[in-house]
């Protein structure tokens, strides 16, 4: 007889993803199911979906009869392609997936959040309003809506009483939080009232939403780790134009000189588009420029990708091997960055979570890793970096565990 396997997930694409698997494998548990695979599916880019067929057909193939339950985006917006996948028992779209009622089970969840790592990634947004002409998740995840205030402090209660030292809050249009009158500064603020929470991050912002208010948060409150992460999207006027982005390159350095003025370690992060159609190569050099002033410590570079329903699917596409080399040469020029931000904290000290024994995160969110001892998994640890390995920070324990 055929060993009973646990229950599993696999989650593509975002942070969100991953905390909304976790819960999803709680409900089903708590719904009395066991022996299946849970599979959350993004649709960002073709290659993600490509990627999560891929993996429902090794798992059919290697576990025939082992239910496979698709979710996600990819799901949701194609849920009949889905369905007739091998081994594909049930198709649950995004609006449903988070409903106890789905699993059999009762009483709708907290926020999603990743529970089982060092740090936690908290799920206090979901949707968009917006209408980028690039972006299949509005359509995917629907409108935007937010949890309450109440309910993302009391999951951060929650996080800091199973020990994780920092929470990220994240959302697939996080600066668009609201709850009543209060925005994300006010949302960040209630949070760091948390007793006993360490540190508090912000996932990826959009640029035209990043309030004073929130600089001077960041100015202000050393636990908000320094690190603005923007979704720039383009370095040029007429493609954020064409791709109905509500910033202009000049913003977006202001705001980073702004950032780094409050707070003089403050890291800044960025999203880029590579190939969007009628990109020229004046275009792509402005975002070559762009990335040379920020000089990002963390540059996460996405090809072009047709998204069926999407306005830029009717747009003429640029040749596949133009956007993967001006994808590469973004890539390039993100890796020099995040290789002189490393080198610059050589000598440093740093107060890092680590989520391996030899592995952490800085506050700026810069990686490390140990190169004598050991520390204990989600323990906060002053080390000394002594050295750097391309990006990666090479470190000491300067004394006892914090
Ligand atoms: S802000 Fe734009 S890119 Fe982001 S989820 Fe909304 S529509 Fe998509």
């Amino acid at each position: 007889m055929d060993p009973v396997l646990p229950l599993e997930t696999l989650a593509f694409g975002c942070r969100l993803n991953s905390a909304e698997a976790e819960t999803m494998a709680a409900l089903a548990a708590a719904g009395g199911l066991h022996d299946a695979l849970i599979v959350n599916t993004c649709a960002v880019t073709s290659e993600a979906e490509a990627q999560a067929r891929q993996a429902i057909r090794r798992a059919a193939r290697e576990n025939p009869g082992r239910p496979i339950i698709v979710t996600g985006c990819a799901a949701t917006l194609a849920p009949a392609a889905w369905a007739a996948l091998p081994g594909v028992a049930r198709v649950l779209g995004n609006s449903n997936k988070l409903l106890a009622m789905s699993w059999g089970a009762t009483g709708n969840p907290p926020p999603a959040v990743t529970q089982g790592r060092a740090r936690a990634f908290l799920e206090v947004q979901q949707g968009c309003d917006h209408h980028c002409t690039f972006c299949v998740i509005r359509i995917a995840r629907g409108a935007s809506r937010s949890w309450a205030v109440d309910e993302v402090v009391g999951a951060t209660r929650q996080a800091v009483a199973r020990g994780q030292r920092e929470v990220i809050l994240t959302g697939v249009d996080l600066a668009s939080w609201r709850d009543g009158a209060h925005g994300l500064a006010a949302l960040a603020r209630n949070c760091l009232a948390v007793p006993g929470l360490d540190r508090l991050r912000l996932s990826s912002l959009d640029p035209a939403a990043v309030t004073p208010e929130l600089l001077a948060l960041w100015a202000g409150e050393a636990r908000l780790a320094p690190f603005l992460h923007l979704s720039v999207q383009h370095g040029a006027a007429l493609i954020l134009k064409r791709m109905r982005r509500r910033h202009s390159p000049m913003a977006v350095l202001e705001l980073a000189a702004a950032a780094r003025q409050g707070r003089s370690d403050m890291a800044v992060g960025a999203d880029l588009i590579a190939g969007f159609p009628t990109e020229d190569e004046a275009h792509h050099a402005a975002s070559m420029a762009l990335v040379e002033t920020l000089r990002p410590a963390a540059l996460h570079v996405f090809p072009f990708s047709r998204r069926p329903g999407t306005p830029a699917f009717l747009l003429p596409a640029l040749p596949p091997a133009l956007v993967r080399a001006r994808a590469a040469s973004l890539r390039a020029a993100g890796k020099r960055h995040a290789e002189a931000a490393a080198a610059a904290r050589v000598g440093q000290r740093e107060v890092a979570i680590f989520d391996a024994p030899k592995l952490a995160t800085t506050a700026q969110g810069l990686r490390l890793r140990l190169t004598a001892g050991t520390a204990p998994r989600g323990s906060m640890q002053t080390v000394r970096v002594t050295g750097v390995d391309g990006a990666l920070l090479l470190a000491e324990a300067e004394h006892g565990v914090a």
